[in-house]
């Protein structure tokens, strides 16, 4: 299928993305704008293969390629990228899907918008960031993870999905600094079935009792060791029910929310962050196994530790708070996805009205890699 020599990328991606064909381009475009793309340079490699950066006409894209025996893994993933509404500003945008055949072995290609910031990861071990910085990422972060979450239900509504490897390696952080959920090739999504007795008068009082499934027969501890709940660390979570698993989700958030924050300076001025640390990082400094997680999470009830200097600033003192109802052990009480995203906007209108960050957009971040 042609595409017009004048359209631009994002002109292309936002025709169709309103369209009523579905959140993605027509299969057979993205398979020519696939075959158009140059690779540039690796910018990651992980379990599942590795990530590009390409060149379509004159926008980066990324381009994740999976080795044919993980065919699984990439139909998994494009399969998610393609739910009915799941763009969102916080969520990576998809593009394409190709499978090329070469002669010898075939490669299957996941082409995604590219943000040359990449992961929080990255950005969190080479800079420092300031206090509306900080909400702006813990706001952005939330807003994807609910939409994730949020069955939207109208006609062909999105269904809820749950990440299961919520982790900083896999949010990308965007020009502005707002982030967006990558690495969606573990997710679940839930199924509902409605009752047989739709001609049925009453039947809108019978949809409460819809049954609530998931997609795949989940196998249970999937994701990384380092942010899995205590609940999927001690194999207690409870797979029926859709809620643990976005409560599972929650509490890896609260991780993510402690790396920030370990990263923020209390005042614009001063570079006083702490130096990045992964979290648990100070007990298991690499690789730990999921006996060791279980022992520190479950057993020893060890969360990461709350600095003193957080205290001191009416905001950080905030997402302290709410890091501690996240990474709560019971899954119940750990605050829903909607909540937090409330919370932080009430955050952002503080730290926007307060005289201490007023020019927040003209501040420079002090980078201690930075200077002579
Ligand atoms: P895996 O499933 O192997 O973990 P990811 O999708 O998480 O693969 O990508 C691996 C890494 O590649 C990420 O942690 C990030 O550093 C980089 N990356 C992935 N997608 C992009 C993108 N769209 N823009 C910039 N960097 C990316
Ligand atoms: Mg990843
Ligand atoms: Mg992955």
């Amino acid at each position: 299928e042609p595409i017009s020599t004048d359209q631009s990328l994002t002109a292309l991606l936002d025709e169709f993305s309103t369209s009523t064909v579905g959140p993605a381009l027509p299969l057979l475009m993205q398979r020519t704008l696939a075959r158009q793309i140059t690779l540039e340079e690796l910018i990651g490699s992980g379990r599942y293969g590795s990530v590009h950066r390409g060149k379509w006409r004159e926008d980066h894209v990324a381009v994740k390629i999976f080795s044919a025996n993980d065919e699984r893994s990439w139909l998994r993933e494009i399969d998610i990228y393609q739910t009915v509404c799941l763009r969102h500003e916080n969520i990576l945008g998809y593009i394409a899907a190709d499978n090329k055949d070469a002669s010898t072995y075939t490669q299957l290609w996941l082409v995604t918008e590219y943000h040359e910031n990449g992961s929080a990861y990255d950005y969190l071990m080479n800079h420092t960031i300031t206090v509306p910085i900080l909400i702006k990422m813990m706001l952005s972060i939330a807003s994807g993870l609910c939409h994730l979450h949020m069955p939207i239900d109208s006609t062909n509504g999105k269904v809820a999905l749950a990440h299961r490897d919520l982790k900083t390696k896999n949010i990308l952080v965007k020009k502005d600094l707002s982030c967006c959920i990558a690495d969606l090739g573990l997710a679940v999504k839930e199924v509902r079935t409605r009752p047989k007795s739709r001609k049925d008068p009453t039947a809108a009082n019978v949809s409460y009792q819809e049954q609530v499934n998931i997609d795949i027969q989940p196998n249970s501890r999937v994701g990384t060791y380092r942010y899995m709940a205590p609940e999927v660390l001690d194999d207690t979570l409870n797979q029926r029910s859709f809620e643990s698993f976005k409560a599972a989700d929650i509490y890896a958030l609260g991780l993510v929310y402690w790396e920030l924050l370990r990263r923020c300076q209390t005042s614009p001025n001063v570079n006083d962050a702490d130096p990045y640390q992964l979290p648990y990082e100070d007990i298991y400094p690499s690789s730990p196994t999921i006996e060791q997680m279980c022992e520190a999470v479950c057993t020893k009830k060890i969360r990461p530790a709350i600095s003193e200097r957080w205290l001191t600033n009416p905001i950080l003192c905030h997402a302290v708070r709410l890091c501690e109802e996240l990474w709560i052990a019971d899954p119940a009480c750990r605050l829903g996805s909607l909540n937090i995203k409330k919370q932080l906007k009430n955050q952002m209108e503080l730290v926007e009205n307060s005289s201490s960050y007023v020019n927040v957009e003209s501040q420079q971040q002090l980078t201690p890699n930075d200077g002579p």
